[in-house]
């Protein structure tokens, strides 16, 4: 194939435009910035999980308290009766009699019952303390996150721009060049997955970095200017230039 050799110059605009392209995408595969959005995400939903569990366990240890205080309840009721009845005097002395013994163990239970709601209190108290630091961490992180997500889409959004331009320069780029010139360049950067031409440079494809032996070179220096040439080595369209070596 033959195409002008200040054409085939042409070629190396696109190529750097494609390069370009190519370091973005590649950024954008790789952004530290969505590394620390995951991270984040992972710390939110596990300390989310740990704010559910210590809310968990002060609703379990309240419901506990609030079936102390309950029997307590009860327990003061009974004294409370038995007391009335006692003071009553409509009571046998045997009804008097067991009357003061239910009473006596009456107020050895409700002692008992006040010491386990004391140490319920306690408990609470620790488990209050928790939830509090469970989700004074889980807003730390939730704000982490916010600021993480921030600067992903600051990065996203500045590589957005890079694109769009590169794209721009690209289309400009690619209208200066033959319709073949440029189909052969547009299938050769399909195989490559990268560009469809290199500048040949001191001997070397600037594409696959390898550099001509003495055949290729040979056979290349004596190609017509204008004869489109290639690498043989990554199939790129290989451009002469004046720092070629040739
Ligand atoms: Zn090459």
């Amino acid at each position: 194939m033959k195409a002008d050799h200040f054409d085939q110059q042409k070629l190396l605009a696109l190529a750097a435009e494609d390069i370009a392209l190519g370091q973005l995408a590649h950024r954008r595969r790789t952004l530290p910035e969505n590394a620390a959005v995951e991270s984040a995400t992972e710390r939110e939903r596990e300390l989310s999980a740990a704010v559910v569990r210590a809310e968990t366990g002060v609703r379990d240890l309240q419901r506990e308290v609030g079936r102390l205080e309950g029997d307590v309840e009860t327990v003061r009721a009974r004294v409370t009766r038995d007391q009335g009845l006692l003071d009553s005097g409509s009571v046998s002395a045997k009804q008097m009699t067991d009357l003061q013994h239910e009473m006596q163990s009456l107020a050895r239970r409700k002692s008992d019952l006040e010491d386990q709601e004391l140490e319920l209190m306690e408990q609470l108290e620790t488990a209050e303390a928790a939830l509090a630091g469970a989700r004074s961490g889980h807003e730390a992180v939730q704000a982490e996150l916010e600021r993480a997500r921030q600067l992903r889409d600051d990065a996203l959004a500045d590589i957005a721009d890079g694109t769009a331009q590169h794209e721009t320069a690209r289309a400009e780029a690619a209208a200066r060049i033959p319709g073949d010139l440029l189909a052969l360049y547009e299938r050769v950067r399909t195989q490559t997955g990268g560009t469809g031409a290199a500048v040949l440079k001191a001997r070397q494809c600037q594409g696959c970095r390898i550099e001509l032996n003495g055949r290729e070179l040979a056979a290349v220096r004596n190609a017509d200017p204008h004869e489109v040439v290639r690498c043989e080595n990554c199939g790129r369209i290989l451009v002469r230039t004046a720092e070629s070596g040739l």
